[in-house]
C-alpha cells in the first residue's frame, strides 16, 4: 500500500487559505492547473511509498514512538512558492524547525521499520495547492499569495496515511487520502 505520514492543520487554517487561493482561481490558465481540494491539503513529513502490509505492525510502534519524542507547537500558513512550473504550495511560518525535527524522526522510524523512505531531500514543508504539466508559468500564482498570512494553530497530531491513486479512468478524478492511524505530540 502506498503510504505517507502527514500533519493536516485544522480546518479554520484551511479555510483561510482555501479563501486566499480564490483569487488565484481567476487567474488565466488557471483551469490547466490540476488543483488539490482544500479539504485534502496536507504537511508530508514523510513519503514511504509502496510499502508491505505486514510492515504495518513495526511502522505504527515506531512513528508513534517519534511523535511522543516531539512537542506540539505552534504554525501558521504563509505565503507561496513554486517548485518549478510543477507543484504550487503554501508555506508555513512560526515553529517550523520542531516540525522539521518531527519529519526527521519519522523518515528514520519508517526506514528503520523497513520502508523503503527517501531521506536524501532535504524537508520543505509545504500544502500542494496545484500541479502543472509544465507549459503554465506558476510564478503569478505564488505571487499572489506573497503576502497571505494564517492564523496560528496548534499541531498536536501525526498521522499515518494511506493513498489510494486513481484508478477508475474518470478524468479529474483525486487520490483518496485514508487516515491509518494518528499519534498526539509530546504535550
Ligand atoms: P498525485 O500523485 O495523483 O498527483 P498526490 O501526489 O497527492 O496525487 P501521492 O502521490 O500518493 O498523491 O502522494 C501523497 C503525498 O506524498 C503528497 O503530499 C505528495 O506530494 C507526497 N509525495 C509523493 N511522492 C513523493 C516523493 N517522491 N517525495 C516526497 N513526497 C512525495
Ligand atoms: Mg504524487
Amino acid at each position: 500500500m502506498r503510504l505517507f505520514v502527514a500533519v493536516t492543520p485544522p480546518s479554520s487554517a484551511l479555510a483561510e487559505l482555501a479563501d486566499a487561493t480564490a483569487l488565484l482561481h481567476a487567474l488565466p490558465d488557471a483551469g490547466r492547473l490540476r488543483w488539490a481540494a482544500p479539504d485534502t491539503w496536507h504537511f508530508t513529513l514523510a513519503f514511504l511509498g509502496e510499502v508491505d502490509e505486514g510492515l504495518l505492525p513495526e511502522l505504527t510502534e515506531r512513528l508513534g514512538r517519534a511523535a511522543h519524542r516531539h512537542p506540539a507547537h505552534e504554525l501558521w500558513l504563509a505565503r507561496g512558492g513554486r517548485f518549478g512550473d510543477r507543484v504550487l504550495w503554501a508555506g508555513a511560518e512560526g515553529d517550523v524547525g520542531v516540525l522539521g525535527e518531527l519529519a526527521r524522526s519519522a523518515a528514520a522510524g519508517a526506514r528503520r521499520a523497513g520502508a523503503g523512505v527517501d531521506e536524501s531531500r532535504a524537508f520543505h514543508p509545504h500544502l500542494t495547492l496545484a500541479r502543472a504539466t509544465g507549459r503554465v508559468s506558476l510564478r503569478p500564482y505564488a505571487e499572489a499569495l506573497a503576502d497571505f498570512r494564517g492564523s496560528p494553530f496548534r499541531v498536536g497530531r501525526l498521522e499515518l496515511v494511506r493513498s489510494r491513486l486513481p484508478g477508475s479512468g474518470v478524468p479529474g478524478e483525486r487520490p483518496r487520502y485514508e487516515t491509518l492511524a494518528a499519534w498526539d505530540l509530546r504535550t
